[in-house]
């Protein structure tokens, strides 16, 4: 941070998205990592918003180290350079901080923010739908939204017309405690996330999985759990 970076995507996908031409030459001001998101400042204003998905990485190196394969976005500094490899989200604008909800491993986390943000959505939407939208609370993926929804008894199912506010915040604050406990020790426990058809550890009934929303990815939870719309399927249907 601090210096004037030199900055280049040798991936062909990369380059097309022309923002190694926008930063090249300009002072990278700050990094912050919101949630799963890297937030790089530069002079200028200009906002660079990279998130990783499950394949992406960033590295720092000594400049000029060998490198094989096109990375995504190399920014070169005087001593180090950064490597993006596989960043297949990379956008650019002055917005894209803004843009973001609340970070869920803030410490301590704005709940308070993250509800009202969720309440001025369209609220025929499902509440497991709405914790994956990062504009309304950052940093939670699709594991963490199975294991809070789940360990705070509330179908992703449910309408959020149909969710009260403390529900809602009791959903976060699981995530809040389940993610920062996994961060403090390396470990990830896991009750029902990818576990479709393996007995519930609260009520050995089987776990389902079902696409959801836009991006359709899999959500799991427990039907006597975690009772609520189209979470029981009725015989026959
Ligand atoms: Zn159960």
């Amino acid at each position: 941070m601090g210096e004037t970076v030199k900055v280049e995507s040798p991936n062909p996908r990369a380059a097309a998205t022309g923002v190694a031409e926008q930063l090249d030459g300009r002072r990278l001001e700050r990094v912050e990592a919101i949630g799963k998101n890297l937030v790089l400042s530069f002079e200028g204003g200009l906002v660079l918003r990279s998130h990783l998905r499950m394949s992406g990485r960033w590295t720092v190196r000594e400049p000029g180290s060998v490198a094989h394969g096109r990375p995504w976005l190399v920014l070169r500094g005087s001593g180090r350079e950064a490597v993006l490899w596989g960043g297949p989200v990379l956008e650019l604008n002055k917005r894209a901080v803004r843009r973001l909800g609340p970070d869920i491993l803030a410490r301590p986390p704005d709940f308070n923010r993250m509800v009202s943000n969720i309440r001025r959505i369209d609220q025929s939407r499902e509440l497991g739908d709405a914790l994956l939208d990062q504009r309304l609370v950052a940093g939670i993926g699709n594991l963490w939204k199975a294991e809070a929804l789940w360990g705070a008894g509330v179908s992703p199912w449910r309408r959020l017309a149909n969710t009260t506010d403390e529900e809602i915040r009791a959903v976060l604050d699981e995530a809040a405690r389940l993610m920062r406990r996994s961060v403090d020790s390396g470990r990830e426990q896991r009750s029902i996330y990818r576990k479709a058809g393996r007995p519930c550890p609260r009520c050995r009934g089987a776990v389902r999985s079902r696409g959801q929303g836009d991006a359709n990815r899999t959500a799991y939870w427990c039907p006597s759990c975690q009772p609520g719309e189209r979470g029981v399927r009725l015989p026959g249907s």
